[in-house]
């Protein structure tokens, strides 16, 4: 079988430190490895529309920051095709033929989105578009034949939508789609990184982000002002890990180099952490040694961010490039599709051959 490799981001905002644990490190390293056939990365605008229908001006905006997020990060053009969703048109006609294949009450079971409707106070006015975005997800992911997706933990659900669909629409006409597979990252605070509030997840949407494109210092000032432990009021106080963002950021960061580096009292992570919950270490310390280790990753992302943006029509020709490609491997799967369910009337005179077979019964 082939390895085909699909992921995606919404542009509703410049990408995040929760994006790269969560699911850019990870597409970094498949990139590199080199073991598939073909990879794509999309950027999701029309999905994006979807809660913001009011606000279009916002998604354009970020369309050229998430590129420009996604080749500061590592992601190579040359391997790997980065696309715009909105000017794949298949895509939207695949969306449309899945939809007789999920019901309502299906996607209301659907966690993350359920979610998403609270977070963004949607009440009883839910945008029809919104709530049936597992389903154009699905058309994203299957439109590629893509069989490994790499995505944060909240995806899963979309994945675990996508694979029902597949399997229904194979089963009901023919074996055409492709069932994916999500790659979520193994270390448990890249799951669902929290915001710097410590409240919920970071994200776009809600404004708890230390963003890749963050300047040194913005990124300082963020980290100082980082929810950490509410008991832990003293220097001598007993600290606490659990739900401390602090201590998860450097769960999802820091290597022991990084202590021979920058805090060579200790020896690794597990050490820090038993010396905060006997006392005696101030949270400042442990936001310093924070700010170190994220700075290390963030420089180089800062240097090759400022090189594209240097040079922004090469970008524009890369998304160009990219989408050209990306329309044509979609047109075929829809075609496909269209066939298997019989309604490509055109192709080599169906509806006539049809009409004559009729005939001859
Ligand atoms: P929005 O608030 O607009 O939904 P977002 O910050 O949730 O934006 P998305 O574009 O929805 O970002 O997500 C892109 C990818 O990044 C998905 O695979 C998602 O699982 C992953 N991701 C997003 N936020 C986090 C996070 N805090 N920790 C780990 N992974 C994340
Ligand atoms: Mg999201």
């Amino acid at each position: 079988m082939k390895n085909i490799i699909l992921t995606g981001d919404r542009p509703t905002g410049k990408l995040h430190i929760g994006h790269f644990v969560g699911s850019l490190r990870n597409r970094v390293r498949i990139q590199n490895e080199e073991n598939y056939d073909d990879m794509f990365v999309m950027i999701a605008d029309a999905q994006a529309l979807t809660d913001n229908a009011d606000n279009p001006q916002k998604i354009k905006d970020n369309i050229l920051n998430v590129a420009l997020d996604y080749l500061s990060v590592g992601i190579d053009p040359k391997k790997v095709h980065i696309f715009i969703q909105s000017e794949v048109n298949s895509l939207t006609e695949l969306t449309f033929y899945y939809s007789n294949l999920v019901t309502v009450s299906r996607l209301q079971r659907n966690p993350t989105v359920k979610n998403e409707i609270k977070i963004r106070g949607f009440n009883d006015s839910i945008p029809v578009g919104f709530f049936t975005y597992p389903i154009s997800q699905a058309a994203d992911i299957t439109a590629f034949k893509a069989n490994i997706v790499p995505v944060g933990e909240d995806q899963l659900p979309m994945i675990e939508q996508t694979r029902e669909i597949v399997r229904s629409f194979n089963r009901i006409y023919d074996n055409v789609l492709v069932e994916p597979e999500a790659v979520i990252p193994d270390n448990e605070a890249c799951l669902r990184l929290p915001g710097t509030d410590g409240s919920r997840k970071m994200s776009k949407s809600v404004g708890n982000c230390i963003y890749l494109s963050d300047s040194k210092e913005v990124v300082k000032e963020k980290v100082m002002g980082m929810y950490t432990d509410p008991l832990h009021i003293k220097v001598e106080d007993k600290g606490h890990i659990e739900g401390n963002s602090v201590f998860t950021y450097l769960d999802a960061f820091c290597t022991d180099e990084d202590f021979q580096q920058f805090y060579s009292e200790f020896k690794n992570l597990d050490e820090l952490k038993k010396a905060y919950q006997n006392g005696g270490i101030g949270d400042m310390k442990i936001k310093k040694f924070l700010y170190q280790v994220l700075e290390k990753t963030l420089e180089p992302i800062r240097e090759r961010r400022k090189i594209y943006e240097n040079d922004i029509e090469r970008v524009y020709q890369i998304l160009k490039e990219g989408t050209d490609y990306a329309k044509k491997v979609a047109e075929k799967t829809l075609m496909e599709v269209k066939q298997a369910m019989q309604i490509d009337y055109f192709q080599e005179d169906n509806l006539l051959k049809q009409f004559y077979k009729q005939k001859e019964k």
